[in-house]
């Protein structure tokens, strides 16, 4: 077992973080979404080692991160107008573009597709590390597969002692879920992952309709093939078997009460906890989505350290924001949704 370090973002630290990326190894880094599990981009046996550091099934490719528009040409090969105007408009930020891929790109970050995913972070610490490292960085959530993304540095530390050797504590993420994915391989714009640049900013942007991926507010169907490998997997779930909750809060309320129980665990709005019967976490306040994306990994690690068993969750709204936010809990329930 490799021993892990923890250090601020000081510069010797982000020296130290572009050294081991250049030779080949892991880092864990702050990003504005979550925090993110590094490796060279351009070479394969680094890429590999991320998917065995997670978990992670070698089928669902990774993301690379580019500090400026120059490295954009190591990992797509084209680059169609519209992302050039979405770079424009969304770059720095959280938002993913997925384009033809390019030459230089390892094989192992794009999982056999045609495709390479691509974002430029607006992190400072993220941005520094990049232009230290001086290439493009794979990086997916830093958490082990399957359980919910880290969004401190502790988060990480949780999943990765011993399985990485130096974690770049930047606090806590802003935005709190992981980047909005669009596909603009195909020949419409097609929204694989909602995020924190939200559906209609990427219409209004490109003045045309952005169309949804069928898995964004659905399982996979028997037979179908993801568009975006990594929709198809277990994902973001607590220990606890979580279901949402779709009503009023008085109706909300009674549903709660009446399946109270041992390891029952309410998941609601900030303020909403004294109305409850059964142990409450909050994730954010009502009609503030951004609020709920900052909250909600940290509420579901939360209900496994106070050892929930069945969570009864608030159900987001499924606009803006919300949307990524409902896309997370959905996943994180299993798809169970009920209406109170
Ligand atoms: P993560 O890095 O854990 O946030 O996951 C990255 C997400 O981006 C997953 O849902 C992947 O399936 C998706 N993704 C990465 N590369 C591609 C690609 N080339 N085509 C479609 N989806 C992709
Ligand atoms: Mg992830």
């Amino acid at each position: 077992m490799i021993k892990t370090e923890l250090l601020a973002p000081r510069p010797d630290a982000i020296e130290k973080a572009a050294g081991i990326l250049r030779a080949g190894g892991l880092v864990a880094i702050p990003t504005e979404t979550v925090y993110g599990l590094a490796a060279n981009a351009l070479d394969g046996a680094a890429v590999s080692a991320i998917f065995a550091a997670k978990g992670r099934p070698q089928d669902n490719p990774l993301i690379s991160h580019i500090a400026s528009m120059d490295m954009l040409g190591m990992v797509a090969g084209h680059v169609p107008p519209q992302a050039q105007r979405l770079a424009e408009c969304f770059w720095p930020g959280p938002l993913t573009m997925v384009l033809p891929r390019g030459g230089a790109v390892a094989d192992e970050v794009c999982a056999g597709l045609e495709t390479a995913a691509v974002r430029m972070p607006s992190h400072p610490v993220a941005q520094a590390v990049i232009r230290a490292a001086g290439v493009p960085l794979a990086a997916p959530s830093a958490n082990l597969s399957g359980s919910p993304s880290p969004t401190t540095a502790q988060d990480v530390l949780a999943d990765m002692a011993g399985r990485v050797p130096l974690i770049l504590d930047g606090g806590a993420c802003e935005v709190g879920v992981e980047s909005t994915v669009v596909s603009l391989a195909g020949s419409i714009p097609v929204l694989l992952r909602p995020g924190g640049v939200t559906k209609e900013q990427l219409e209004a942007a490109l003045g045309c309709e952005v169309q949804m991926a069928h898995a964004v507010l659905h399982g996979l169907r028997e037979g179908e093939t993801a568009a975006s490998p990594g929709m198809k997997y277990k994902h973001y779930a607590p220990k606890a078997e979580v279901t949402l909750v779709k009503g009023a809060f008085h109706a909300y309320c009674n549903y709660v009460a009446v399946h109270a129980g041992p390891g029952v665990f309410a998941l609601c709005y900030e303020g909403e906890e004294a109305a409850l019967c059964v142990p409450a976490v909050a994730y954010g306040r009502k009609e503030d989505a951004a609020s709920q994306a900052h909250a909600l990994f940290a509420a579901l690690r939360e209900l496994d350290r106070r050892g929930a068993r069945t969570v009864y969750a608030r159900c987001p709204r499924e606009d803006g924001v919300a949307l990524a936010v409902y896309n997370r809990i959905l996943r994180a329930a299993a798809f169970r949704v009920v209406e109170a």
